[in-house]
């Protein structure tokens, strides 16, 4: 028990979102917190003081599974971190990264985290990498049960509602007045995110649900009363609906920035993976439902400074977010909203692309891809032709092929290419492009151990640029040999039919 007297457990309380129900009537029409069922949402909140000496804290069983923590404490940046025990495993030691200021309640001393979500855990444990920590308060929260919505396909440009993805209205009450009423301003800017949480998750709703709660109660020591996101992503192009009164509401997502923004979180962390093309399509698409009438390429004055009307939350502010991978990928997003609002760039531009496996033979990858000449010039193009089979060892290069200046290709590229060399595989568009001309790419590579990667493609001006980048991230969907049709993926809505199979060569 030695290195455990240094540490003093100062509270543990289990909190019951039923009391927040207080004197409800009290509250203005229509700001009324619902009466429904027990909230299922549980939390739990486990503050100590590290000792002087002390670098690993007790392991804290607790009283209920729980799917995320939010970590809030006192002193020193940078060097805390978590772990938390799933069955009998623990995870690895996740460093908890402060929260980028986004509301408005003075947070004293306190520090916040971004909040950390993981597949239900029974314990939790920290460290300090060094000393300077003087508290540390660890809230557990449960938001396994709810809708489980993986299995819903929603059709693009629907928003699954609060109520859909298991909102527990009432935590945006207290003592039965609102938190923070809903107040609104003009969308101009849409600011982008990622939530630094767990990629590909399986049950995406449960981290919206709990990040809600962590929001709406927990983050800077009490809570903003809401999500601060307007709109959140998941990686399967899902969108949900973040904060009560829809996109329009002033978030709680970028501080200095939310009034006249709206504020869109990709589910994930996008440091070093890329936004799944589903999740961009699916963001595109309400982003241009909703504000067609803001021009995705354009910016203007805001706040303080001149921003793009679809930015990155680190134009705003000094963060990291939405990563520097996603970050990236903005200039897709813009495009792809550009194309369903009916003003697309009139520049040469990649419109569709999937990759596949067959599940049997995972060790070749075939892709098939748009392009769209919507420029007045016509794309001159070189070889090698379209149909072309590399092996993973094989470059455009080095079959004779390399690059002609001006010339114009698809170049393929994934996420464990270690060549050090962008789109080593590249295919000629088979014959001259004439503007306005659309033509589907197909090729395909051997790889020398299956693997099921993140693929993208790209429009080479071979000498020239990039100039479509990291566009339709996917993994390639496994196919049997029979089966021939197979959906595109980042089509957009206002182009031909996006249920027209198209088939595989
Ligand atoms: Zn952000």
């Amino acid at each position: 028990m030695g290195a455990m007297a240094n540490w003093r457990a100062l509270r543990l309380s289990r909190r019951m979102f039923l009391t927040l129900l207080g004197a409800a009537g009290l509250a203005l029409p229509g700001s009324r917190p619902p009466l429904e069922a027990a909230s299922p949402v549980r939390t739990t909140r486990w503050e100590t003081v590290p000792g002087p000496d002390a670098t690993e804290s007790p392991v804290f069983v607790a009283p209920h599974p729980f799917n995320a923590v939010g970590v809030l404490w006192q002193g020193a940046l940078d060097s805390l971190q978590v772990r938390v025990r799933q069955g009998e495993r623990w995870s690895a030691w996740w460093p908890v990264a402060l929260h980028p200021a986004a509301g408005r309640r003075p947070a004293g001393p306190w520090r916040s985290s971004t909040l950390l979500a993981f597949a239900p855990a029974g314990a939790l444990q920290y460290r300090l990498t060094r000393p300077g920590v003087t508290v540390v308060r660890c809230e557990l929260i449960d938001t396994t049960s709810g809708p489980q919505l993986q299995a819903v396909t929603v059709p693009r440009a629907v928003v699954v509602s609060r109520a859909q993805w298991g909102c527990d209205e009432r935590l945006r009450f207290k003592d039965g007045e609102e938190v923070w009423p809903v107040e609104y301003a003009p969308v101009e800017k849409v600011v982008v995110h990622h939530t630094a949480t767990a990629n590909e998750e399986a049950d995406p709703a449960a981290t919206v649900r709990s990040i809600y709660v962590y929001h709406a109660t927990i983050i800077d020591n009490g809570g903003w009363g809401d999500i601060g996101y307007n709109l959140l992503v998941d990686w399967r192009g899902t969108v949900y609906e973040g904060r009560y009164g829809g996109p329009g509401a002033v978030g709680a997502h970028a501080s200095g920035y939310n009034t006249g923004s709206c504020g869109v979180a990709f589910l994930g962390t996008f440091t070093s993976t890329y936004i799944p093309a589903a999740a961009e399509a699916g963001c595109a698409s309400v982003i241009a439902a909703s504000f067609g009438y803001l021009d995705p390429f354009g910016s203007s004055f805001f706040a303080d400074k001149t921003l793009p009307n679809i930015c990155g939350h680190r134009d705003c502010l000094p963060t990291q977010c939405p990563g520097d991978f996603g970050y990236r990928q903005l200039n897709n997003l813009r495009d792809a909203v550009a194309r369903q609002r009916g003003t697309p760039r009139p520049q040469a531009q990649l419109t569709a692309v999937r990759f596949f496996s067959e599940a049997a033979a995972q060790d070749c990858v075939r892709f098939e891809v748009e392009v769209w000449n919507n420029s007045a010039q016509p794309l001159e193009t070189q070889g090698p032709d379209p149909g072309y089979a590399y092996d993973e060892t094989q470059t455009s290069a080095s079959i004779g092929h390399p690059g002609q200046f001006n010339r114009w290709r698809i170049g393929i590229d994934f996420l464990d290419n270690t060549t050090g060399r962008r789109y080593p595989f590249r295919w000629g568009l088979g014959g001259t492009l004439a503007p306005g001309e659309r033509r589907l790419i197909s090729g395909q590579i051997e790889l020398t151990t299956p693997k099921r990667s993140l693929w993208w493609a790209g429009l080479i001006q071979e000498g020239v640029a990039f100039r479509v980048d990291m566009f339709g991230v996917s993994r390639p969907l496994l196919t049997t040999p029979s089966r021939l049709f197979l959906p595109l993926v980042a089509r957009n809505a206002s182009e031909p039919d996006a249920s027209t199979p198209l088939r595989a060569r």
